[in-house]
């Protein structure tokens, strides 16, 4: 059978995305129909991205000025982690990567080296991305000198990046229906969904549905009874309360997020205003001592009311059942310690169009859809485990708890090979590189026992003079930065 109409079921900031892409992208014989309702609105948070969605706007042809001016953007570099490793430290978790290529060994086996021999310079001293953070400044700089790359994202408002993506598609032919998806109808045979029934009696057929209905999971849970893993038992946070408030002081290029007796807190600083949230267990603690810690620690007035959100971490057993393809919450959900929700939209999407059925839905895409999507989310869910299993506090049961956590033996091994070698083992499917794990682990205390021998092979002099002059080039941009501030004013002015 092969697909002639797209029907996309919800229309947050996963249905746009989808659906923006695929009237980009399909040829046009595909028809894209989007329905959505006001009624029942969207989930309305999720503020932090990371680089790769620029490739993805790239992809759709955006502005990159509009877009930031669309959707209240500011420049993300870096996430800043508080408290986590003991209370009173900090370390930060760039998109840069340390120092330089230097044949095939990573880095950090020569940084090692240098501190073995004196050399009391920390990781981050070779790393653009953290240099900029330092000095809360941004410039984009002219040359392709991978030295000089400073990978960035936005911190942006999910929901004006839906609105603008609903212009874009809509304009470029996408149809989009007004309201509340009642039921589904099947074929008897195949099970497959054959059409949408409206509230208001309206009915829109497809052939091929792509579920973006949030935590409802209207057509791949209700209606196709996909089962949902559940993953509490390794990141128990379940609930999230979010409030909004107004930006003072300096606008810095990075996301904070603080650890407190059983969770963590998020600022977000967008361009006008900051978006605040604690994530936490409501086993250890009530929603209002979270509100009320929250409502304790915030950088400025409160513009929004506090919201309280409750979700299960986890995600469904299949992605792609029948005709049905889940992207976004519908799919599952991972809290937002490392900004990677509104991402795993944007493999989702991309995925759905390296293996979209032109012809028919057969077997063999449906597996690789589902393995990789499962292989995806599961190095992420090890990535955010990671940040709580290394804490060394004693202030709080929730943090002891973490540290005590049954760790899957991947993560575990992985920790293991870091520690004894200095190497990071790189999943092919891993949304993170090395140099992030590296930063994590080592944010987090872990030591390595030796580094790789292939660093050794410089003399003493010229290692130091090497690693001294990487240093040196590092700081040469700074010359060019601006605060964070004026970059967005004299970008977006342009
Ligand atoms: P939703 O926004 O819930 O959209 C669902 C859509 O389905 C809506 O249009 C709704 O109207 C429609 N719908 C549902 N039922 C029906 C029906 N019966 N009939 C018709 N329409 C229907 N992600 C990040 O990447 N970075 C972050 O910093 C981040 N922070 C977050 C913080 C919290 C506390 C939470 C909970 C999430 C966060 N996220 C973050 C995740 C991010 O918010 C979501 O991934 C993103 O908004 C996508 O949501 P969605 O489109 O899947 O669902």
């Amino acid at each position: 059978m092969a697909i002639r109409k797209l029907v996309i079921a919800g229309g947050g900031t996963a249905g746009w995305m989808t659906a923006a892409m695929a009237v980009r992208l399909l040829p046009s014989s595909v028809s894209v129909e989007l329905v959505e309702s006001e009624q029942i609105g969207i989930i309305g948070v999720g503020e932090a991205t990371i680089p790769p969605i620029r490739n993805f706007n790239n992809v759709l042809g955006l502005d990159e000025r509009e877009f930031m001016r669309e959707t209240n953007s500011s420049i993300k570099l870096a996430i800043k982690f508080e408290n986590w490793r003991v209370q009173g430290e900090s370390y930060f978790h760039t998109f840069g990567a340390p120092g330089a290529q230097m044949g095939f060994c990573s880095f950090n086996h020569f940084w090692e080296r240098a501190r073995s021999l004196g050399d009391d310079h920390s990781l981050w001293d070779y790393d653009l991305n953290y240099l900029f953070c330092e000095r809360n400044g941004f410039n984009k700089l002219p040359t392709q000198n991978p030295v000089y790359e400073v990978p960035y994202a936005y911190h942006f408002d999910s929901n004006l990046y839906g609105q603008y993506l609903r212009k874009v598609s809509e304009k470029a032919g996408v149809i989009r229906t007004e309201g509340v998806i009642n039921h589904v109808s099947r074929d008897p045979d195949s099970g497959y969904i054959e059409a949408l029934h409206l509230e208001s009696g309206k009915v829109v057929k497809g052939d091929l549905f792509i579920d973006c209905t949030g935590i409802r999971g209207l057509l791949i849970q209700k209606a196709l009874g996909v089962s949902y893993e559940d993953w509490s038992d390794l990141l128990p946070a379940n609930s999230a309360v979010a409030v909004q408030t107004e930006r003072e002081g300096d606008l810095v290029p990075y996301t904070r997020s603080i650890a407190h007796s059983a969770g963590w807190q998020w600022q977000i600083p967008l361009a006008e205003r900051v978006g605040n949230g604690m994530v936490y267990s409501d086993h250890y603690i009530s929603d209002d001592e979270a509100s009320h810690n929250l409502m304790q620690n915030l950088p400025g007035k409160c513009i929004t009311d506090p919201r309280v959100i409750k979700f299960q971490t986890g995600r469904l057993s299949q992605q792609w059942a029948k005709n049905v393809i889940a992207v976004g919450l519908s799919s599952g959900f991972l809290e937002p310690l490392e900004s990677t929700s509104i991402h795993l939209i944007q493999s989702a999407v991309v995925r759905l169009f390296k293996l979209f059925p032109h012809e028919e839905i057969s077997p063999i895409l449906v597996d690789n859809f589902n393995r990789e999507s499962k292989e995806e989310y599961e190095t992420v869910r090890d990535f955010i485990v990671l940040h709580y299993f290394l804490n060394e506090r004693n202030d709080s049961r929730f943090w002891v708890d973490m540290r005590n956590l049954n760790i899957p033996d991947r993560l575990r091994d992985k920790m293991r090979l870091y520690r004894e070698t200095g190497v990071i083992q790189q999943d092919a499917l891993d949304i993170f590189r090395d140099s992030s794990w590296l930063q994590v682990m080592m944010g987090q205390g872990v030591g390595v026992q030796s580094y790789h021998p292939l660093a050794d092979k410089m003399s003493k002099d010229e290692f130091l003079e090497t690693m001294a002059k990487l240093r040196k080039a590092k700081c040469q941009p700074l010359r060019q930065l601006k605060s964070h501030e004026a970059f967005l004013k004299s970008y977006l002015s342009g």
